[in-house]
Protein backbone atom coordinates (compact mmCIF):
# COMPACT_ATOMS: atom_id res chain seq x y z
CA UNK A 1 0.00 0.00 0.00
CA UNK A 2 1.40 3.47 -1.21
CA UNK A 3 1.91 6.18 2.29
CA UNK A 4 1.73 8.85 0.29
CA UNK A 5 -0.46 10.31 -2.36
CA UNK A 6 1.22 12.82 -4.46
CA UNK A 7 -1.73 14.95 -6.98
CA UNK A 8 -0.69 15.47 -10.31
CA UNK A 9 -1.86 18.77 -11.93
CA UNK A 10 -0.94 21.32 -14.46
CA UNK A 11 -2.72 23.16 -17.05
CA UNK A 12 -3.65 21.76 -21.13
CA UNK A 13 -0.26 20.83 -22.64
CA UNK A 14 1.94 21.72 -19.32
CA UNK A 15 3.62 17.98 -19.61
CA UNK A 16 1.38 16.35 -17.38
CA UNK A 17 1.26 13.05 -18.90
CA UNK A 18 5.05 13.49 -19.96
CA UNK A 19 5.79 13.97 -16.11
CA UNK A 20 3.59 11.05 -15.02
CA UNK A 21 5.08 8.77 -17.71
CA UNK A 22 8.60 9.55 -16.32
CA UNK A 23 7.48 8.69 -12.53
CA UNK A 24 6.10 5.02 -13.90
CA UNK A 25 9.55 4.47 -15.57
CA UNK A 26 10.86 4.40 -11.74
CA UNK A 27 8.14 2.15 -10.97
CA UNK A 28 5.17 4.67 -9.38
CA UNK A 29 1.76 3.13 -9.53
CA UNK A 30 -0.01 6.04 -11.45
CA UNK A 31 -3.98 6.49 -11.39
CA UNK A 32 -5.01 8.78 -14.03
CA UNK A 33 -8.36 10.60 -13.43
CA UNK A 34 -9.39 10.82 -16.90
CA UNK A 35 -9.53 6.95 -17.18
CA UNK A 36 -11.25 6.62 -14.18
CA UNK A 37 -13.84 9.13 -15.64
CA UNK A 38 -14.36 6.92 -18.58
CA UNK A 39 -14.32 4.03 -16.67
CA UNK A 40 -17.83 4.85 -14.39
CA UNK A 41 -19.48 5.25 -17.26
CA UNK A 42 -18.63 1.78 -19.18
CA UNK A 43 -21.63 -0.45 -20.28
CA UNK A 44 -22.79 -2.39 -17.58
CA UNK A 45 -22.13 0.02 -15.21
CA UNK A 46 -24.84 1.75 -12.67
CA UNK A 47 -23.77 5.07 -13.87
CA UNK A 48 -24.39 4.05 -17.57
CA UNK A 49 -27.71 2.35 -16.77
CA UNK A 50 -29.13 5.64 -14.90
CA UNK A 51 -27.97 8.01 -17.96
CA UNK A 52 -29.96 5.76 -20.22
CA UNK A 53 -32.96 5.60 -17.92
CA UNK A 54 -32.87 9.53 -17.85
CA UNK A 55 -31.77 9.92 -21.42
CA UNK A 56 -33.07 6.55 -23.57
CA UNK A 57 -31.12 4.59 -25.92
CA UNK A 58 -29.70 8.07 -27.86
CA UNK A 59 -27.11 8.03 -25.48
CA UNK A 60 -25.42 4.71 -26.79
CA UNK A 61 -23.59 4.17 -29.82
CA UNK A 62 -23.85 1.02 -31.88
CA UNK A 63 -21.76 -0.46 -29.52
CA UNK A 64 -23.58 -0.18 -26.36
CA UNK A 65 -20.95 2.64 -24.99
CA UNK A 66 -21.89 6.35 -23.86
CA UNK A 67 -22.17 8.21 -27.07
CA UNK A 68 -19.83 11.40 -26.09
CA UNK A 69 -20.47 13.85 -28.43
CA UNK A 70 -24.85 13.08 -28.07
CA UNK A 71 -24.43 14.00 -24.43
CA UNK A 72 -22.34 16.65 -25.27
CA UNK A 73 -25.21 17.47 -27.16
CA UNK A 74 -27.92 17.26 -23.96
CA UNK A 75 -25.41 19.17 -22.07
CA UNK A 76 -25.30 22.17 -24.72
CA UNK A 77 -29.15 22.67 -25.34
CA UNK A 78 -30.30 21.85 -21.31
CA UNK A 79 -27.57 23.32 -19.10
CA UNK A 80 -29.14 21.77 -15.84
CA UNK A 81 -28.11 18.55 -17.68
CA UNK A 82 -24.27 19.19 -16.24
CA UNK A 83 -25.18 19.07 -12.68
CA UNK A 84 -27.29 16.77 -12.93
CA UNK A 85 -24.47 14.81 -14.84
CA UNK A 86 -21.85 15.72 -12.01
CA UNK A 87 -24.21 14.76 -9.32
CA UNK A 88 -24.20 11.43 -9.99
CA UNK A 89 -20.41 10.71 -11.34
CA UNK A 90 -18.65 13.31 -9.39
CA UNK A 91 -19.40 11.06 -6.16
CA UNK A 92 -18.52 7.66 -8.08
CA UNK A 93 -15.26 9.01 -9.39
CA UNK A 94 -14.10 10.34 -5.95
CA UNK A 95 -14.77 6.86 -4.56
CA UNK A 96 -12.40 5.31 -7.24
CA UNK A 97 -9.77 7.61 -7.07
CA UNK A 98 -9.51 6.97 -3.14
CA UNK A 99 -10.20 2.96 -3.75
CA UNK A 100 -7.50 2.94 -6.33
CA UNK A 101 -4.75 5.09 -4.30
CA UNK A 102 -5.70 2.74 -1.54
CA UNK A 103 -5.18 -0.50 -3.29
CA UNK A 104 -1.35 1.07 -5.13
CA UNK A 105 1.29 -1.25 -4.91
CA UNK A 106 4.34 1.24 -4.95
CA UNK A 107 5.34 3.40 -1.94
CA UNK A 108 3.90 6.40 -2.48
CA UNK A 109 1.59 6.94 -5.38
CA UNK A 110 0.49 9.24 -8.53
CA UNK A 111 -2.60 10.69 -8.83
CA UNK A 112 -2.99 12.48 -11.94
CA UNK A 113 -6.25 14.81 -12.20
CA UNK A 114 -6.28 17.60 -15.09
CA UNK A 115 -8.73 19.32 -13.07
CA UNK A 116 -7.53 18.99 -9.39
CA UNK A 117 -7.63 22.30 -8.84
CA UNK A 118 -10.69 23.41 -10.57
CA UNK A 119 -12.68 20.33 -8.81
CA UNK A 120 -10.90 21.09 -5.43
CA UNK A 121 -9.86 17.56 -5.43
CA UNK A 122 -6.68 18.73 -3.65
CA UNK A 123 -8.57 17.10 0.10
CA UNK A 124 -7.64 13.44 -1.62
CA UNK A 125 -4.29 13.70 -2.01
CA UNK A 126 -1.40 14.41 0.32
CA UNK A 127 0.87 16.75 -1.81
CA UNK A 128 0.31 18.90 -4.71
CA UNK A 129 2.62 18.83 -7.49
CA UNK A 130 2.33 21.07 -10.41
CA UNK A 131 3.69 21.06 -13.70
CA UNK A 132 4.22 24.82 -14.94
CA UNK A 133 4.83 26.44 -18.03
CA UNK A 134 4.01 29.78 -19.55
CA UNK A 135 0.95 30.55 -21.35
CA UNK A 136 3.17 31.08 -24.28
CA UNK A 137 4.64 27.38 -23.80
CA UNK A 138 1.88 25.77 -23.28
CA UNK A 139 -0.38 27.20 -26.24
CA UNK A 140 3.01 26.33 -28.37
CA UNK A 141 3.23 22.75 -27.56
CA UNK A 142 -0.63 21.94 -27.55
CA UNK A 143 -1.34 23.52 -30.71
CA UNK A 144 1.12 21.12 -31.83
CA UNK A 145 0.14 17.69 -30.44
CA UNK A 146 -3.18 18.26 -31.01
CA UNK A 147 -2.74 19.92 -34.90
CA UNK A 148 -5.23 22.19 -33.38
CA UNK A 149 -5.61 25.94 -33.95
CA UNK A 150 -4.16 28.71 -31.59
CA UNK A 151 -8.41 29.93 -30.94
CA UNK A 152 -9.23 26.49 -29.79
CA UNK A 153 -6.78 26.23 -27.17
CA UNK A 154 -6.83 29.49 -25.69
CA UNK A 155 -10.40 29.03 -25.15
CA UNK A 156 -9.67 25.93 -23.20
CA UNK A 157 -7.17 27.42 -21.41
CA UNK A 158 -8.84 30.06 -20.19
CA UNK A 159 -12.12 27.71 -19.40
CA UNK A 160 -9.46 26.33 -16.62
CA UNK A 161 -7.78 27.13 -13.23
CA UNK A 162 -5.13 30.50 -13.97
CA UNK A 163 -1.41 29.56 -13.43
CA UNK A 164 -1.57 31.33 -9.83
CA UNK A 165 -4.21 29.73 -8.94
CA UNK A 166 -2.56 26.41 -9.45
CA UNK A 167 0.81 27.85 -8.16
CA UNK A 168 -0.77 28.71 -5.17
CA UNK A 169 -2.03 25.00 -3.83
CA UNK A 170 1.18 23.63 -5.11
CA UNK A 171 3.69 22.14 -2.24
CA UNK A 172 6.37 21.09 -5.01
CA UNK A 173 6.37 22.79 -9.11
CA UNK A 174 8.25 21.00 -11.95
CA UNK A 175 8.96 24.16 -14.30
CA UNK A 176 8.90 22.51 -17.52
CA UNK A 177 10.60 24.96 -20.03
CA UNK A 178 13.31 23.34 -20.69
CA UNK A 179 14.28 20.26 -22.40
CA UNK A 180 13.49 16.59 -22.18
CA UNK A 181 16.75 15.65 -20.24
CA UNK A 182 16.04 18.77 -17.92
CA UNK A 183 12.95 17.04 -16.91
CA UNK A 184 14.18 13.33 -16.59
CA UNK A 185 17.03 15.16 -14.29
CA UNK A 186 13.72 16.69 -12.05
CA UNK A 187 11.39 13.78 -11.79
CA UNK A 188 13.84 11.69 -11.08
CA UNK A 189 15.26 14.10 -7.68
CA UNK A 190 11.27 14.73 -7.02
CA UNK A 191 11.20 10.98 -6.58
CA UNK A 192 13.55 10.50 -4.39
CA UNK A 193 12.08 13.01 -2.71
CA UNK A 194 8.71 11.56 -2.59
CA UNK A 195 10.62 8.41 -1.66
CA UNK A 196 12.34 9.59 1.46
CA UNK A 197 8.57 11.39 2.82
CA UNK A 198 6.53 7.87 2.30
CA UNK A 199 9.46 6.38 4.04
CA UNK A 200 8.82 8.52 7.17
CA UNK A 201 4.99 8.61 6.97
CA UNK A 202 5.47 4.86 7.04
CA UNK A 203 7.16 5.03 10.82
P1 LIG B 1 -0.52 17.51 -20.81
O1 LIG B 1 -0.67 16.05 -20.47
O2 LIG B 1 -0.29 18.37 -19.60
O3 LIG B 1 -1.61 18.07 -21.68
P2 LIG B 1 1.73 16.61 -22.45
O4 LIG B 1 2.56 15.79 -21.51
O5 LIG B 1 0.89 15.87 -23.45
O6 LIG B 1 0.84 17.68 -21.64
O7 LIG B 1 2.72 17.61 -23.18
C1 LIG B 1 2.23 18.47 -24.22
C2 LIG B 1 3.13 18.34 -25.44
O8 LIG B 1 4.39 18.94 -25.15
C3 LIG B 1 3.41 16.90 -25.84
O9 LIG B 1 3.48 16.81 -27.24
C4 LIG B 1 4.77 16.62 -25.21
O10 LIG B 1 5.49 15.65 -25.94
C5 LIG B 1 5.45 17.98 -25.30
N1 LIG B 1 6.40 18.26 -24.22
C6 LIG B 1 6.27 17.98 -22.91
N2 LIG B 1 7.35 18.40 -22.22
C7 LIG B 1 8.19 18.97 -23.13
C8 LIG B 1 9.49 19.59 -23.05
N3 LIG B 1 10.12 19.74 -21.90
N4 LIG B 1 10.04 20.05 -24.19
C9 LIG B 1 9.39 19.91 -25.38
N5 LIG B 1 8.17 19.35 -25.53
C10 LIG B 1 7.59 18.88 -24.42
Amino acid sequence: MSHLVVGLSGGIGSGKTTVSDLFATHGVDIIDADVIARQVVEPGTPALEAIVAKFGQQVLNQEGELNRSQLRQLVFSEPSVKDWLNQLLHPLIRQQMHSQTQAAQSSYCILSVPLLVESKLNTLVDRVLIVDVSEATQLKRTVLRDKSNVEQISAIMSAQATRAERLALADDVIQNEGDASDLIKKVAQLHQQYLRLAANRNV
